[in-house]
């Protein structure tokens, strides 16, 4: 400790000494001098204490100081400080994404995306296959390499007209293609990628599978879901380590360009997580990455990474806590639910409440396990019936003792009941909520659920008011990484359709912010280092082209992220 105390103090002077030579006596020591400060522009602190400030100071990739212009520069402009104007845009902490699935962003990072308005061109089949001719043509895919797409949403292509095998073949017809499905569970093949993977008329459907045939043959027609598809996903080609590194890079930096610094790798199996520290190891990581082991995998991973790493950075990567799964979606009907759906099962079962994934004992179970191995815990729990579930499960771990903290975090908790609101406020369990299905699914959600229970879907507005800090998600690639779209979705509540989706349930921008900044930092335990902008805090910013807070709501989702910066240095810049 001495020896320690000795070797700053004689830095200190060393510095003190070098600055005084570089800057003249009347410059700041080098200890205090910024690297860059921020300046002209609106600075959003999300800081309670000093929610405005006019300049801020940013040193070793933390920031310095926050406050006045004048404060700033005589206390910390140097000469070798850099001084960034805002030009009149707004600097945000950079956005964290509270649920996600990160490992897809490698595997999309080299695909076209044709995702359906505003998301994305896919509009209809033309213009899916305009896209993808597009991304051929930039990324110069040799003859006979594998083109893939991902976001097809046929529920959008007009008149029932949708992509079939002559449409893809017609256009590409030296490439096998595979145009992945929004759900993740499936996609439409053309006759080269069917070829690839042995599918033919002589190809029968397996149970549990899709495969679509052109009408009034046996051929298939293209599109193939669920078992049916496990073989094309199983046999897609893996990546060497070397593209690793690349695919990563390449990934990370589709939450760059979205003003994300933290992404949340939701539902790791061990040879994703093997992927993940490959890349690590290979100095991929640009931002930071939080990966939980999902359910089915914790031995596997604690053989290879045991829990005394969890919880800690290596080089950005870090262990978040575990995942389990207890139910499914509501708009594939298979989110559990107290009460039938209106429109009966996804098979036309009459009665259909869905079901859980898992039966209570054994999330009791997984629950009581994830509690003895005292690390964080995330749990996707959509129907009102799985919040009941999840409830009881952790009342049978505490086994009365609420004395210990212990972080945890419900993934979507979409349909959770007003009744459900106290109990999470008493054992300070956090909410993630996914308000952009009021805008994607409001319709599904109301024909399903009845209006009155599919306008409380993800209540922000009541979370907020008994004292918890939900946040938000966009469970990418679900939905697209877009963090102001996300904003607007909590902030307006409407829908595709154009109707406002529980009007009570809306929140203010700065809640919205909040949900994605400070509040998302508590969910990683990681307040005291990011989340808002304050002295002592890693820098990880964002400039975007407007206020959130000052601009109509309804415009939120036209604000761009114009750079982002980790750790003080820029990692993305808008042309
Ligand atoms: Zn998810």
């Amino acid at each position: 400790m001495k020896k320690k105390g000795r070797t700053s103090a004689a830095f200190l002077s060393l510095a003190t000494l070098v600055a005084l030579a570089a800057c003249g006596p009347k410059g700041p020591s080098a200890e205090q001098t910024a690297d860059a400060i921020y300046v002209g522009g609106d600075i959003v602190t999300v800081n309670e204490s000093q929610p405005t400030a006019e300049a801020l100071a940013v040193k070793d990739g933390k920031i310095l100081a926050v406050g006045t212009r004048a404060e700033i520069e005589a206390a910390h402009q140097g000469a070798s400080t850099q001084v960034a104007d805002l030009a009149g845009k707004t600097m945000v902490p950079a956005f964290l994404d509270t649920h996600g699935h990160y490992i897809n962003s490698l595997s999309v990072a080299n695909q076209a995306k044709v995702y359906a308005p505003p998301a994305g061109p896919g509009q209809d089949v033309p213009s899916i296959l305009e896209a993808i001719e597009r991304f051929r043509v930039e990324k110069n895919v040799p003859k006979g390499e594998l083109i893939q797409a991902y976001g097809y949403d046929e529920n959008v292509m007009p008149d029932g007209r949708l992509l079939n095998r002559d449409d893809l073949d017609g256009a590409f017809p030296d490439n096998p293609v595979i145009v992945g499905h929004v759900s993740m569970h499936g996609g439409v093949l053309n006759s080269a990628a069917l070829d690839m993977y042995g599918i033919s008329a002589e190809t029968e459907t397996p149970p549990g599978g899709v495969i679509v045939r052109k009408p009034g043959t046996n051929e298939p027609y293209g599109l193939i879901m669920e078992t049916a598809y496990l073989p094309v996903f199983g046999g897609l080609p893996k990546p060497s380590p070397e593209q690793e590194v690349e695919l990563t890079k390449a990934g990370q930096m589709l939450y760059a360009e979205a003003g994300i610094t933290l992404a949340h790798e939701g539902a790791t199996k061990a040879d994703e997580l093997a992927v993940m520290q490959r890349a690590t190891a290979g100095g991929a990581n640009i931002i930071d990455v939080v990966a939980y082991p999902f359910m089915t995998d914790w031995d596997a991973i604690l053989e290879t990474t045991p829990l005394d790493t969890w919880g800690k950075y290596d080089r950005r990567l870090k262990i978040g806590g575990v995942k389990i799964t207890a139910d499914g979606s509501p708009q594939g009907k298979t989110a559990y639910f107290t009460t039938p759906y209106l429109t009966g099962g996804p098979g036309g079962e009459k009665n259909w409440r869905g079901e859980p994934t898992v039966p209570q004992d054994l999330l009791n179970q997984l629950v009581e396990r994830a509690y003895e191995m005292d690390v964080p815990m995330i749990l996707h729990i959509n129907g009102d019936a799985t919040v009941d579930m999840f409830l009881e499960a952790y009342e049978n771990a505490r086994e009365g003792d609420f004395s210990r903290p212990w972080n945890v975090t419900t993934i979507h908790t979409q349909f959770m009941r007003k009744d459900h609101i106290p109990k999470f406020a008493e054992y300070k369990i956090r909410p993630s909520f996914y308000t952009l299905h009021t805008f994607y699914f409001a319709e599904a959600h109301r024909l399903n659920r009845g209006a009155q229970q599919a306008a409380y879907i993800s209540p922000m507005r009541d979370a907020i008011d008994a004292g918890l800090h939900p946040t938000n998600h966009t469970d990418f690639y679900v939905a697209p990484l877009d963090q102001m779209f996300m904003m607007w979705s909590a902030v307006n509540r409407m829908s595709r359709e154009g109707y406002v989706v529980g009007e009570d349930q809306r929140i203010t921008p700065m809640e919205a912010l909040k949900s994605q900044t400070i509040w998302a930092a508590e969910q990683y335990d990681e307040a005291d280092r990011r989340g808002s902008l304050e002295p002592g805090k890693i820098a990880d910013l964002v400039i975007l082209s407007d206020n959130p807070l000052t601009v109509e709501p309804m415009a939120i989702k036209d604000i761009k992220v114009l750079e982002t910066i980790k750790d003080g240095k820029t990692i993305y810049k808008a042309d």
